[in-house]
């Protein structure tokens, strides 16, 4: 690292912190960088602060929202009486893209994980069971089947069942270890039809 001046160094390193990026592709994003004209280089770092400064989480189900409420808890046509519970904003982005789901989500933002010393509290679990009222009639956990994901399935349904709340899991269209995000519309599609008492 001694070959670098400081200020690179401390780019390089800023940008090997990023998911994905090793040491080599953070010294090319960083000589990237250096070669960009000034006003692109205020543009970049602009448009990475206002991502962060103006995004929040929805108030209800902790999705990615400019205001208070998420446009889909905002929208009165979706079907308030559905929760779809999964644990990633960007499983939502997947489930929108089917066009079939109208219910509302709710996102865990992670999935119970003893080994990783991750408990229910650490969890978006009880803000789901506070948005429990009269008018939810089911609950459908899309967690991802991985051995997290089950375990987060089964810890959500022994306490949402007691409250007389139908509990769905989504059937395994979706392979044993994959991702819901990266599963095409066909196969999320069809883990929905499939979903079953859980
Ligand atoms: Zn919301």
């Amino acid at each position: 690292m001694d070959q670098f001046t400081p200020p690179v160094t401390r780019l390089i390193e800023e940008f090997a912190k990023l998911p994905g990026i090793g040491r080599k592709s953070a010294q090319r994003l960083a000589f990237h960088v250096l070669d960009m004209k000034g006003n692109d280089v205020v543009e970049l770092a602009k448009a990475i602060l206002n991502a962060k400064k103006l995004t929040k989480h929805c108030k209800t189900c902790g999705n990615l929202t400019e205001t208070d409420i998420c446009n889909i808890c905002g929208n009165s046509k979706r079907d308030f009486s559905t929760i779809c519970v999964v644990e990633d904003v960007r499983d939502i982005v997947a489930m929108e893209r089917t066009k079939e789901y109208k219910g509302v989500y709710h996102v865990l933002y992670g999935t119970i994980s003893p080994l990783d010393g991750i408990g229910p509290d650490d969890i978006n679990i009880r803000n789901l069971i506070t948005r429990l009222s009269d008018d939810v009639i089911e609950v459908i956990l899309a967690t991802n089947p991985t051995i997290e994901g089950e375990a987060t399935a089964v810890y959500i349904s022994r306490l949402i069942r007691p409250m007389g709340i139908k509990v769905t899991r989504i059937a395994h269209g979706i392979p044993v270890g994959g991702d819901i995000e990266y599963a095409d519309e066909v196969t999320l599609l069809r883990a929905m039809e499939g979903r079953r008492e859980f």
